[in-house]
């Protein structure tokens, strides 16, 4: 079968022809219908040789949904032909976190060598995937495949941040979206969907600002310099309850930090590698700041059913396999807006 693959590191990601898989005892087998591009890969493509945590050739694609297409041994609960959605952030499915369904924060998954498809394992970017478990197997129900896989990351990441921060996003209160690409752009569905806050979108693109208005922003702001006192303006001073950082580089999560009210949370989502400083004086009182990762197969299951109520809507382009590569270029120059999406079987 064709496989999108990083094999080499600092080499752009290459569509080659690896063997079929087959499912063992336990293991699903999906033909892969959709598979969606997310800038951590681009993160992990950009890591050099001696921190790159996984083994190469890597299939990529940790964003999959596809058609079952065939059963390991003892495999229940699952038919052939069932379209579905995988739960990427597998985990040992028998710890404290993972017997919560918070698989995303499983105890054990380092120890136990268990990686998330094309985070480690062969990910979803190729014409068939091997599931290690039907637990990780959503029902789509009626959802489409193309539109509805980047639920399985640019939904359920900023599913996971926001939901957390509910409690505080009562009316009368804002909530700020930094970054509104493939996460961002869902971010400011599921604020409106799921909160009366009002929601203010910062990126440094115009399209993208453009995309966030279209999504359903109240403002859209540019990431200058400008922005903390923008913010502020547009909140009469008191700055926002809840921040999403998607960008999560040391200016933005200065910013996140500088629009925080007192008693807001900020939550660093994206990669940058920027840190807010805790103490006195750094942001206003009481502001709690955290670093999510993913989300568990729960919260998986409940943005799958606000899609089914036309609550979030994913804005896709689409690609064949053989153009994956040229996917991550275009991500990586800023040229995607919304979320890209392979499909493996054109
Ligand atoms: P994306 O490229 O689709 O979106 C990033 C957006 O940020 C773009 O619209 C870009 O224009 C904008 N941007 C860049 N610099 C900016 C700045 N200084 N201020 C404001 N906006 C700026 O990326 P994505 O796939 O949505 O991923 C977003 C981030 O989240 C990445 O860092 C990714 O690695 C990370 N991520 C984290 C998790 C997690 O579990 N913590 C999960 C998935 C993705
Ligand atoms: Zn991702
Ligand atoms: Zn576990």
């Amino acid at each position: 079968m064709k496989a999108v693959q990083y094999r080499e590191i600092g080499a752009a990601p290459e569509v080659v022809t690896v063997p079929d898989p087959e499912p063992g005892p336990g293991q699903v087998l999906l033909k892969v219908t959709a598979a969606g591009v997310c800038h951590s890969d681009i993160a992990v493509m950009s890591r050099p040789a001696d921190t790159f945590p996984y083994a190469l050739p890597l299939t990529l694609g940790h964003e999959g949904a596809g058609t079952v297409e065939a059963l390991g041994e003892g495999v229940t609960g699952i038919a052939e032909g069932d379209r579905v959605a995988v739960y990427g952030p597998q985990g040992c499915g028998r710890c404290a976190k993972c017997a919560e369904g918070k698989e995303n924060y499983c105890l054990r998954a380092a120890e136990l060598g268990i990686f998330p498809p094309g985070l480690g394992a062969p990910g979803a970017m190729a014409e068939y995937l091997l599931v290690d478990d039907a637990r990780f197997l959503l029902p789509l129900d009626g959802l489409d495949p193309v539109t509805s896989v980047p639920l399985t990351d640019a939904g359920l990441t900023p599913y996971h941040a926001i939901k957390r921060s509910l409690p505080k996003l009562v009316a009368g209160t804002t909530a700020v979206v930094i970054g509104t690409g493939g996460l961002g752009h869902v971010a400011i569905q599921l604020l409106r969907a799921l909160t009366p806050s009002r929601v203010v979108a910062l990126d440094v693109s115009e399209e993208k600002l453009a995309l966030a208005r279209e999504v359903g922003a109240h403002e859209a702001v540019l990431s200058d310099e400008h922005a903390p006192g923008r913010v502020r303006e547009l909140t009469g001073g008191l700055g926002a309850q809840a921040v999403f950082d998607f960008v999560g580089t040391q200016a933005t999560v200065t910013t996140a930090g500088a629009v925080a009210a007192v008693e807001g949370d900020v939550a660093i989502v994206g990669i940058g590698g920027g840190a807010l400083p805790v103490g006195i004086g750094t942001t206003a009182f009481d502001v709690e700041v955290t670093a999510p990762y993913w989300g568990s197969r729960g919260e998986l299951d409940e943005v799958l059913a606000l899609a089914r109520a036309g609550a979030v809507a994913v804005r896709v382009e689409t690609y064949g396999i053989d153009e994956a590569p040229l996917a991550y270029e275009r991500l990586h120059a800023g040229k995607v807006n919304g979320r890209a999406v392979i499909l493996p079987h054109g």
